[in-house]
């Protein structure tokens, strides 16, 4: 029966590897997304053939925990999805430091690496716990998505984690005599996780939510380690590192390192750079607009965070429709850091069925930027600033954007001329060939759509 069991573990992690590697791509992301469960589905089953299991509470379990994970899934709203990741990595986190909890109390006598792995997986869980909690709870608006800092806050997260460690290290040299100590751990932890997500901004939760991710993966492989359970050390190594991955990606799309947004505050104060803002803002009406679209046979859209307030992606998809109609190219150009979440504009645009051969990434479509005729800035700013260029002072200096500045002409579609996410002022609006198309970023587009049907119609 063991080797039936690792034999299943085996084919369990391959399908965890080839999930991942097929959610890298979005075509093959939802197959991926299957696939994985499924390697997740052998697992269970193989891991249900070991002796010794009392099976009640294993069922209970089950149909409790399938039953939330089911309702959660198919309520979730997308524009939520971050939240629930947030409720997951933390429910991770929670199980692993149970885990380790409860095997002491099985047996308080554990080996070296036992008790280090225990140590490990109530530390990290615990943090991974609360930490997750504390972020869905601002992305949620819960609690206030200001940054909460106070004076001396970062001397007193370092004492609690070198009182964690040295504790830890105690329990792990003397664990029979030691689980006073354990709970303490326990204790510091779980507060550890609220102090240092805390004084993080509520628009930097994304980044925090991954890191949590790759948190909670830390913790199961250390819980992997405790119950000695070898699929479960290879799950909690793929999702730890893919976190951390994916934590890099987001940083590096920013400009910033990990440290600035775990410490800095970001979004406690506003800030911009020293160059002056030269130009003047042209306004442009829907109608106008429609006469320099009309006449493009090269279109970029470049949706931000603001297409998704709107909810605007199935108007842009009509309008893309007409345009291409009309005989234009169009295409998407997308920023790994527009929206709020990593994705969020792929999955915007793929709920409004936008074929996946339009999206576009910043590299491809920065060097023709010249020959596109128009680019539709549909409620982005930041990932469109030309200062993340040109303004070594700016705070998003060295940031790379989308160069929609270079295209012959730019519609900005906003509401007003008030800074992105980032508070830094944006050169783009003041720029000769660009027009500014104010208002809520749906009804622009759809009127825009209204003036080719209109056209089409008179035709
Ligand atoms: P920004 O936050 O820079 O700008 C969004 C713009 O949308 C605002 O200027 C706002 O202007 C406009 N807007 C809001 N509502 C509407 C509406 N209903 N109709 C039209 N426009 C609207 O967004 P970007 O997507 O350009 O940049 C994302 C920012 O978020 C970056 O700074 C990035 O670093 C940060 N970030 C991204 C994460 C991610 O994973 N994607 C994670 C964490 C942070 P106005 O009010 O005038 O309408």
């Amino acid at each position: 029966m063991d080797t039936v069991i690792n034999l299943s573990y085996i084919v369990s992690a391959t399908l965890f590897v080839f999930g991942l590697k097929m959610l890298g791509r979005v075509e093959t992301a939802r197959r991926g997304n299957m696939v994985s469960a499924i390697g997740m589905l052998l697992a269970i089953v193989a891991t249900l053939l070991l002796g010794g299991l009392d099976y009640t509470w294993i069922i209970v379990g089950l149909v409790v925990g399938g039953a939330v994970g089911w309702w959660a899934a198919a309520a979730v709203k997308m524009t939520q999805m971050p939240e629930m990741v947030a409720l997951f990595n933390g429910s991770g986190g929670l199980a692993s430091m149970l885990v380790g909890w409860a095997e002491y109390i099985r047996d308080p006598n554990p080996d070296l690496v036992t008790s280090i792995a225990i140590f490990f997986a109530v530390l990290v869980g615990a943090v991974a716990f609360t930490g997750s909690v504390i972020a869905w709870a601002k992305l949620a608006e819960r609690m206030t998505g200001k940054p909460i800092l106070f004076k001396g806050q970062q001397p007193v997260n370092a004492l609690i984690v070198g009182g964690a460690l040295v504790l830890g290290i105690i329990f792990v040299i003397t664990p029979p005599t030691s689980y006073g100590l354990l709970l303490i751990v326990i204790l510091l932890s779980l507060i550890l996780g609220v102090l240092a997500v805390i004084p993080i901004g509520g628009a930097d939760m994304p980044i925090v939510i991954s890191l949590m991710n790759s948190y909670s993966g830390v913790a199961a492989l250390a819980a992997g380690f405790v119950i000695q359970n070898n699929v479960l050390i290879v799950a909690g190594t793929l999702v730890g590192a893919s976190g951390l991955i994916l934590t890099n990606i987001m940083c590096k799309a920013m400009n910033r390192s990990l440290a600035n947004v775990l410490f800095s505050g970001f979004g406690a104060v506003t800030t911009a750079g020293t160059m002056k803002v030269e130009g003047e803002v042209k306004p442009i009406t829907a109608e106008d607009a429609y006469y320099i679209l009309e006449a493009a046979s090269s279109v970029i859209f470049v949706p931000g965070y603001g297409m998704a307030v709107a909810q605007a992606q199935h108007a842009v998809k009509e309008l893309a429709d007409m345009l291409e109609k009309n005989g234009a190219e169009v295409r998407y150009a997308i920023h790994p850091v527009a929206g709020r979440m990593p994705g969020h504009m792929n999955v915007l645009l793929a709920e409004a069925n936008v074929p996946y051969e339009q999206l576009v990434e910043p590299d491809d479509v920065n060097p023709t930027m010249e020959l596109v005729d128009v680019a539709v800035v549909i409620g982005a700013n930041d990932v469109v600033n030309p200062a993340a260029r040109e303004d070594t002072t700016s705070p998003l200096y060295g940031m790379p954007i989308i160069n929609v500045d270079q295209a012959r002409t730019t519609f900005v579609l906003k509401r007003s001329m008030n800074p992105g996410f980032s508070g830094v002022d944006n050169p783009l609006f003041f720029k000769p060939n660009t027009r500014m198309l104010f208002g809520d970023a749906k009804t622009s587009i759809s009127t825009l759509a209204s003036e080719f049907k209109e056209a089409a119609a008179a035709a």
